[in-house]
């Protein structure tokens, strides 16, 4: 399998050569050449896998110059009860990612398990183990620099720490995390995690982090990379739990199921995208967006408009504060039947801050042959919806997971059974559930006490120098 930019200009690459990496070389986002399509007798042959054995016949088609035995001890030790323990009452941590019937033709696909209470660990855990085997097979080492506003940061630190030949700088915007995913990072004692507060916001961060890849030679000299939402290996992990989400709704390979997805940079239902097109019967995608509604606004008009900082609205579903999403480009090329020509002409515009219209050309006539509805949510619809899901089926969700069921709700196909993807756990976002419910989440566990347990940061001025020269000491 090999891999190709959407923007047509960079050699073709394996899984194992794009995975450290970002960006290609043009600047577009790597894709496989073509997507492989799952047969019909191989979909009922998955339906009986576990999680693990799952992620093996999918994953396989994509990393295939890992050796089998090798990626396979890599899945089996990421996939496991221990690590997605966090599962809800009833619910078995066995299954990775539980799904929960709120009523018949209603579920919840539980994704946020893992040791950070949110998706991203369904991938990031992944990620972990591939990087440490593919450093140590070509005997290299890497300094990861990213930048967060809470979920992505907690993820990657969790799936890095205490790995051989891996380091993680993470700025994030000093004072403006939730207090509990404050101390989920900064009480990570492992050597090889540096957290750094940034006299900023969270743009500011995102900034430091490209002012410090653009310096090429400091890059290649302190071998920088990062863990973005852009990164194929990311997207190719979620789109197992597509595939385990539909057999736990489904009786038989017949049925049709439709999925909502909280989403923000889209790199979670362009996953959904790809199990689509592999074969998977879904009906409908349906992207939910909170107040940010950069994505709704194209699915609904054409119009891609990416949105300046100043434009973010800091909301209560904050993982899906974006001004731009950047796996869209993934979409993008696949809309405009791959020609890499329109994806370079509608980029051209976006990274001058101007938008597109996809549907100039007609290729926003097709966007329904791909399963795409969207819908937004505001603060409001979110409290809204948290309470009605409590009191109508003593369920409680997050923030996020909230802006997908109302939107889903408003969207799906009636007939068609609707699989809501859970992005987090309530507990993360306690002024919310007290502001929707008046009393607190329910928390696992596992996490009492983690405000109480000591931290570990650095605080700096909003300086990519100064960013740079602590790097340099440190790595
Ligand atoms: C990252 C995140 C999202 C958005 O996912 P994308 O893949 O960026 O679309 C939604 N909810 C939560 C809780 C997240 O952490």
């Amino acid at each position: 399998m090999l891999y190709v930019s959407t923007r047509g200009q960079s050699r073709p690459q394996t899984f194992s050569q794009i995975l450290l990496g970002g960006l290609a070389p043009d600047g577009g986002l790597y894709l496989p050449e073509s997507y492989p399509r799952i047969g019909a007798d191989e979909l009922a042959a998955m339906r009986g896998m576990d999680y693990a054995a799952l992620a093996q016949a999918i994953l396989s088609r994509y990393a295939d110059d890992i050796a089998a035995a090798d990626l396979k001890d890599l899945i089996q030790r990421t996939y496991t009860a221990q690590t997605y323990c966090n599962v809800r009452p009833g619910s078995d941590a066995a299954d990775i990612t539980p799904l929960s019937t709120l009523e018949p033709g209603l579920h919840i696909l539980q994704l946020s398990n893992g040791p950070t209470l949110a998706f991203k660990d369904m991938a990031m855990q992944l990620l972990g183990n591939l990087f440490e085997y593919v450093l140590a097979r070509e005997g290299q080492h890497l300094n990861i620099l990213g930048a967060t506003s809470g979920d992505t940061g907690s993820s990657a630190e969790y799936a890095m720490r205490g790995k051989r030949g891996i380091r993680v700088f993470m700025l994030s915007p000093l004072g403006k995390m939730s207090r509990f995913q404050t101390a989920q990072m900064f009480s990570l004692q492992d050597p090889n995690i540096f957290n750094i507060a940034v006299r900023g916001v969270f743009d500011d961060c995102q900034d430091i982090v490209k002012a410090v890849s653009n310096d090429h030679a400091f890059k290649a000299q302190h071998a920088i990379g990062t863990v973005n939402s852009i990164n194929w290996a990311r997207v190719a992990a979620q789109i197992v739990y597509y595939f385990k989400g539909y057999f736990a709704a489904t009786q038989n390979n017949d049925q049709q199921v439709s999925f909502c997805v909280p989403s923000g940079n889209f790199g979670n239902v362009c996953a959904g995208h790809i199990a689509r097109m592999m074969g998977l019967p879904i009906r409908q995608l349906i992207v939910a967006t909170n107040e940010n509604d950069v994505l709704d606004e194209f699915f609904r008009s054409g119009v891609y408009r990416p949105r300046v900082a100043a434009e973010t609205l800091h909301t209560s579903s904050p993982s899906m504060d974006i001004s731009k999403a950047s796996n869209f480009e993934r979409f993008a090329f696949d809309l405009a039947g791959r020609d890499a020509t329109c994806v370079r002409a509608w980029w051209g515009e976006v990274d001058q801050g101007r938008a597109f219209d996809a549907k100039q050309g007609g290729y926003f006539d097709r966007v329904a042959d791909y399963g795409f509805v969207s819908g937004s949510s505001s603060h409001a619809d979110r409290l809204a919806t948290i309470r009605m899901v409590w009191e109508k089926y003593g369920t409680m969700i997050d923030t996020h997971t909230a802006d997908g069921i109302k939107v889903g709700l408003e969207k799906r196909d009636p007939g068609v059974p609707l699989v809501c993807l859970e992005t987090a756990l309530p507990a993360k976002f306690e002024d919310a559930i007290r502001a929707a419910l008046g009393r607190e989440p329910e928390r696992p566990a596992a996490m009492a006490g983690l405000e109480a347990l000591p931290q570990r940061s650095v605080s700096m001025d909003n300086d990519a120098a100064a960013v740079k020269a602590y790097i340099a000491q440190n790595c």
